[in-house]
């Protein structure tokens, strides 16, 4: 399959890797939004959070259980973002389903 995400899983495209473990990965953004701007992915290919069913959605609460620990090794102690975006009028642009973790600064509330 041609997905970016899961050549990054393959190690066939290059990441900057913040935790790995079995079922999942984090990586930096290669175009950050913020100070810190991390993506979280399951190392299996769902395409969105639109497709998580089941069958599939153990990975969802491992992702979640996760992230704070993400969060603190980053230092991201007074807040942080988690978004994911789905499908065209969502805003995804790669369909691996993932987890941005934006902070490191006051993020602005409101949508561009
Ligand atoms: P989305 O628009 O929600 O689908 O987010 C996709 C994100 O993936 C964007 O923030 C991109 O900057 C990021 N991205 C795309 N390719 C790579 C890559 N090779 N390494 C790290 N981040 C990437
Ligand atoms: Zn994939």
């Amino acid at each position: 399959m041609d997905c970016i995400f899961c050549k990054i899983v393959a190690g066939d495209i290059p990441s900057t890797k913040v935790y790995e473990d079995e079922s999942i990965l984090a990586f930096r953004d290669i175009n950050p939004e913020a100070p810190v701007h991390i993506l979280v992915i399951p190392k299996c290919h769902i395409s969105s959070a639109n497709e998580i069913t089941e069958e599939n959605s153990s990975v969802i609460s491992h992702i979640f259980e996760c992230i704070p620990k993400i969060a603190t090794a980053e230092g991201l102690e007074k807040g942080y973002r988690i978004i994911t975006n789905i499908g065209e009028d969502g805003g995804q642009s790669v369909h691996h389903m993932h987890f941005h973790i934006l902070g490191g600064k006051k993020l602005p509330l409101k949508l561009a």
